[in-house]
Order: structure tokens, then sequence, then C-alpha cells
């Protein structure tokens, strides 16, 4: 073992600073890519690669290819089009290639003389007559079998304002100078690597910034490589350990075990026309275990729309009231909290139980009194927006959090809640709910710090949503038929998407399209809802739909979420390509919550794309939103699905959960033998990869 003197000191402990030639402005720019220590500068990595190890013969030159060539000028020439240049006429002896200048000087002209002998690398086009290069760099030689050009593959960085390529390779070829001797720590061990068949760190990192000439650079610009994968596996597995800490220290919190009788549920249960399905039995019984326990349930649950995750919901709240605590479930968008608030009053005052209304839109002095009731414990439930988790709401004694339709909040909202509960009493159960199926592997990776429990069944009686696609050139033909269908006492959704994330343009246009139907379909009543419109507008609208008043909804997306109307059974989506699967699947699910046969008409603008086409596909022959999902996975990526707001969460530098989701499954089991044999490798593993963003492991 060599002495610890002799060790070099830590890359991630160095700042870029010491390095020959930056200065605090070159510092500044850095920074600017995130680049502060000198671990920071090895992690930043090449985005595309050159060959320039081999001179290509001119004779087997093709337009595309971005090569190096030389050869000897056999004449220039000034051309005066719409544009003055230079034309430098290049041979090799196998074949001609002109150079093509538009900003050039005299000096210029003169060194690019007939007899010079010149290297060029560059992109062969095609020109008039022949191949060409526009402005190639180029470098005088002395003879032409001067030596190769370079020795290894030449890699291009993402560069900032100010900051060149060139002085990005030239700081980066100082750190791969001092790589050697372990200055940058490996916190996988080689027993773990070896079973994954992975490269050291330093190893990978050399071949990456320095691959050989014979390098697969296809591969490399792929990331497909094995030193890719090592990097990409390393990452995932920050992220990992970042979420299973997040977990741990949950865990180390105490929560109030909310025990009782279970009268409360019972007497819900007894109310409601209709039994729980298997699969609503078993996770509540999943739920009612983790809540018994006097530590912080962290639970999610999966479940397709219309699966019946409020009733589970509703049981968790009515344990969490009659062991004496209060229950909060909060809703992404102010009509499905309105919504559930309508609900949970129909089910729980014949029980005796108040339910309070918290939003963003309360006058001052309801708010103060909805405050006050969560305050002092008179209101033992609530229901609202992110409004209840802002930070003049205090509870009195807040045992259990619900979050609705999770995948519509970000990461630090979920995070935000668990600071509602009292210190001395711990920290409440969350329970966390979402319609958005996530396929397994990624639900391994965003979900981490999450038990989870899926209601894999739909109440009896569905009848699946018929599904067609039709081009917006049959409109006519479409409304026709939605004004057969409501004077014949069906109900129907029409559902406008805008491509802009203005509410206001939305709206605009869903006012537009409801007065446009309405005066098309006269004897059918046209309502409107959309997210600008007050709770007092919107709350009436909704009420004479469910009443069947109104035959036509024209909505936003708002209603993806969270509107139950069992007769509705006819839903139009206009520019259906405009949103992902699961959130189409997600209104879809609008209709078919009646046993009336329903039927849902994507509506698409123009003609479609193939991947557009593949996507439609899938929702007409699938109604498992699971199975939608994992396609949607695939044709569109993680972020797409997650949604953008997820997305943050599942920003990688190097990883990419669709071409690296294989690596998934070990990441799980080497993130568990990490923190079993190597503990101390976790924190720094944290500080590489998510660096400011570990903090939120110290709950
Ligand atoms: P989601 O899982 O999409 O949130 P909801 O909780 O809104 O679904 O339930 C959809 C509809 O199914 C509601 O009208 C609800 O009352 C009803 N429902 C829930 N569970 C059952 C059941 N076991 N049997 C019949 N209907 C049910
Ligand atoms: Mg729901």
């Amino acid at each position: 073992m060599e002495g610890a003197e002799h060790r070099p000191a830590p890359l991630h402990l160095v700042p870029v600073t010491t390095l020959k030639g930056v200065g605090p402005r070159t510092a500044q720019r850095l920074a600017g890519l995130g680049i502060e220590t000198l671990q920071d500068l090895l992690l930043h990595l090449p985005s595309r690669y050159q060959d320039r190890t081999r001179v290509v013969a001119m004779g087997g030159l093709r337009p595309g290819m971005t090569v190096s060539v030389q050869g000897e000028v056999l004449g220039n020439e000034i051309k005066l089009g719409r544009r003055r240049m230079l034309l430098v006429h290049l041979g090799d002896g196998t074949g001609l290639l002109t150079l093509r200048f538009f900003h050039f000087s005299a000096a210029q002209r003169e060194a690019l003389a007939r007899g010079a002998l010149l290297r060029c690398f560059g992109e062969v086009r095609r020109g008039a007559n022949r191949l060409e290069m526009i402005h190639p760099e180029y470098r005088p030689l002395e003879r032409l079998d001067d030596p190769a050009p370079e020795s290894h593959l030449t890699p291009l960085y993402r560069t900032a304002e100010g900051l060149h390529q060139l002085t990005l390779r030239s700081l980066m070829e100082q750190v791969l100078g001092r790589l050697q001797g372990g200055a940058l720590r490996e916190w996988l061990p080689s027993e773990l690597r070896a079973h994954l068949r992975l490269p050291a760190i330093d190893d990978a990192l050399l071949y990456l910034h320095r691959p050989p000439a014979d390098a697969p650079i296809e591969q490399l610009e792929e990331r497909r490589h094995p030193a890719w994968r090592r990097l990409a596996f390393e990452e995932l597995l920050a992220h990992h350990l970042s979420l299973r800490r997040l977990r741990s220290a949950m865990q180390g919190h105490p929560a109030p075990p909310l025990t009782g009788g279970g009268t409360l549920a019972v007497a819900f249960l007894g109310q409601l026309p209709f039994s729980l399905t298997a699969a609503q039995q078993r996770v509540w019984e999943e739920i009612r275990r983790d809540l018994e326990r006097p530590v912080p349930m962290q639970r999610l649950v999966q479940g397709d729309v219309g699966c019946g995750k409020t009733v589970v919901a509703v049981l968790a709240a009515l344990q969490a009231v009659e062991a004496g605590f209060q229950a909060a479930l909060m809703a992404p968008t102010e009509l499905l909290a309105e919504q559930h608030h309508a609900n949970l009053e129909r089910w729980l005052r014949p029980l005796g139980l108040e339910v309070e209304w918290l939003s963003g839109h309360l006058k001052p002095a309801q708010r103060r009194a909805a405050l006050e009731r969560l305050a002092d414990g008179a209101a033992p439930l609530a229901v609202g927006t992110h409004a209840l988790f802002q930070e003049q709401v205090e509870f009195r004694r807040l045992g259990l959090v619900i979050i609705d339709e999770q995948h519509r909040f970000g990461v630090h909202q979920r995070l935000a809640l668990r600071d509602k509960g009292r210190e001395e009493e711990g920290r409440p159960h969350q329970l966390i709910m979402t319609a958005t199926p996530i396929p397994r592997t990624l639900a391994m990776t965003a979900y981490a710090d999450l038990d989870l429990s899926v209601i894999d069944e739909l109440p009896p009686g569905r009848t699946p949503v018929v599904t067609v696609a039709l081009p917006d050139s049959r409109r006519k033909e479409v409304i026709a038929r939605v004004g057969a269908a409501c004077r014949a006492g069906r109900q129907a959704y029409w559902v406008c998407t805008l491509i802009e994330e203005s509410e206001a343009l939305t709206a605009q246009a869903v006012e537009e399209t409801a007065a446009l139907l309405a005066a098309e379909l006269p004897g059918v009543s046209v309502g409107l809802v959309h997210g600008r419109m007050p709770a007092r507008q919107r709350e009436p609208v909704m009420n004479a739909f469910k009443a069947g008043e109104i035959h036509l909804l024209v909505a936003t997306t708002v209603i993806e979420v969270g509107v139950d109307v069992p007769n509705a059974s006819l839903m139009i989506i206009e520019n259906p390509e405009r949103l992902g699967l699961a959130q189409l699947h997600q209104l879809r699910g609008r209709v078919g919550r009646g046993n009336r046969e329903s039927s849902c008409v994507l509506m698409y603008h123009g003609s479609l794309g193939e991947t557009a086409r593949r996507r439609l596909a899938v929702l007409r022959e699938s109604s498992d939103g699971f199975a939608i999902a994992q396609r949607d996975l695939e044709l569109r990526g993680p972020g797409e699905l997650l949604g953008t707001r997820q997305t943050g969460m599942l920003q990688f530098r190097v990883a990419d959960l669709q071409r690296d989701g294989g690596l998934l499954a070990d990441v799980a089991s080497v993130a568990a033998q990490l923190e079993e044999r190597y503990p101390g490798h976790v924190t720094p593993l944290l500080e590489r990869w998510i660096g400011e963003r570990s903090r939120y492991g110290e709950v």
C-alpha cells in the first residue's frame, strides 16, 4: 500500500482554477457549464467525436464524410457571384477537392497559392463540379509525409459563450494527465464491477475523452460503449441511492401509529352502493398495516383510471380520524379537488364528519376560518390544492397526507409535505396515488423511496371504450354524431388541446369551440369548463352536467383527472397528437364509467406522421393503462411519460432510461450492497452526480 502522503489530491476537491490558463473569466464560464472542480471537468463528457487520425485519399471521398485530407494546391481563383469567394483547388494524385472560402484576406490567398502543401479537416459536400469543403480547418505542411495528424479521436465538447472548444480540450488534456494514481476516486469496488463487466472509472473517462484511433466511433457517439455504460450505471446508482437515503432518513423519524377498531370504515363501506373489488381490498390492507406502524408510511398506489382509488384513500383518511388525527387530501387541480371535496362531503357527512376546503381562491375571511379549524383540530379532514401545504397552513395533529394524481406534482412538493406534522408526534404518513402507471424499471428509479401497491382490477360492469381516430376533415360528420347522441339522451365531452402553455389562449379556444358547437347543434345544451374559470362559475356547470341538464361539455384537459359522470359515454378529443398516450388514456377514462357502450373519437389534424399513427393505434387497440404506458415509454421516452414537472429529478447527465434501462435491475442490488459493505462510498457518489440536490437526503 502506498503511503497516504503520496496520494494525489482527490480531483473532486481541486478547483479548476489550479489549471494553467484558467483565470477568473474562464473560471466563470466553466462554472456556467457546472464545472468547478477537476472532477466536474472530467464529467463534462464529449458530445461527439471527429476522426483526425487518418488522412483520407481524395479518390475515396464521399459527400457527408467529415475527414482529414491533404494535398498540393493546384491553383486558386476569386469568383464573383452573389458573394465574392475564394476557391482553392487541391489535389493528392488520387483525386481533386475544392476549398471554398467566403471570408478571406489577401495574405490568406497568398498562402493558398499554387504549390502550397495543405492538410485540411472538414465536411465533404457535393459542389457544382466536384467535391468541396466550405471553410475547412487547414494548416500548411512542410512535406506531405508529415506524421499522422492525431493519434486519438478528437472529442467535441459542449462549450459556452466565450469558451473555445480548443480551450476545453487543452484543459482536459491537463486533467487527463493527472488521472493516474487514483486521483479520481473509484467508488465502485472492483468486486462489484467485475460482476457487471464495467471498466474502472479512470479507464472509462480516459477512453471517452481520448479514444484510441480504432475506437468504434458510432458506438461512442450513441453512448453504447462500455465506457459510457460505466458512467451511466454510476449515475443511475447515485440517483437510486439518493432516493433510498431519502427513504431511510424518513424512516428514521417516528410517525403516529394510526390504530382503531375500524368503526368509521365499516360505517363508510356500509353506505356505499357497491363493495370493494378484491384489488381495492388488498391494497387497503397493505395501507392499513403501514398506518399502524410507528414509522411514516411512504406508499405509492398505482391503479388504472377508474379503478377506484378515491375510496381507498377515504378509508385511509378515516383510519387517521378514528385514531384522533387529521388527514389531508391534496389534488393537483382545483377541479379535481372540488370533485373530491363534494364526494367526501356526501360520503362523510352522514358519519358526522366535516370536510374542510382549502384552495388558493378562498376569500380572506373564509381562508382565515379554514386555517383556524385546521390549526385547532376542529376539522378532522381537509381537501384542497397545493394551497394546503403553504407555509401558513398549520395542522393540530396531522397524521396522514394523501396526494392524488401525483404525476402532476413535482418531487419538491411531495417533499414539502413531511414538514406539516408536529415534531413531537413525528411525521405524517404519506399515501401517494397515481393513475399514470409507471413501468416497473422506471418506477424503481423515480420512486425508489416509495413502497408500491397496485390496484390491478376495475370494478365490475365496465365496458371498454371503443376508440377511433379520424381526420378533422370529417368534423361535420363527428358533430352530427355528437348531436344525435345527445338528443338520444347520452352525454358527451368535447376536449380541446392546445400546444401553447398559455391558459389564456386555451380558454379562448374552448370558448370559441363551445360557441360554434352550440350554434351547430340547436336543441343540445352545451356547457364549458376550463382552468381559468373561477370555481363559482365552474361548479354550477359541473353540477348541471352531472344532473344531465348539460348534454355536451366542452373542456380543456382540466377534466383529465377527477370528473366522474357515469352517464357520459362519448368523448371527442381534438388534436390528440399533442398529448401523451398516458394522458389520452386518462382523458378517455372519463367515459366508460357507466354500463353503456362508450366511445372516444381522436380527431387529429392534417395527416399524421408514422410515430403519431403508431401512437394512436396503441390507444385504439388497448385499454390497459399499463400496456399503454409501456408503449409510451418506448415511443417517447420517460420525460413525456412522467410529465414535464416530474422530469427535473430524472434529468441525467449521462444515463438515458431508454438506452440504459437494462442497467436498472443491477442498480438496485448494487445499491444495497454498497450501503451494506461500503457505506462511506455513498455520500461521495451522491456528491459526484447529484451535487446540491443530494441535500434532499438530509431530512
Ligand atoms: P380513480 O382510480 O380513477 O381515481 P375513482 O376513485 O374516481 O377512480 O372511481 C371511479 C368510479 O368508480 C367512481 O364513481 C367510484 O365511486 C366507483 N367505484 C369505486 N370503487 C368501486 C367498486 N368497488 N365497485 C363499483 N364502483 C366503484
Ligand atoms: Mg382519481
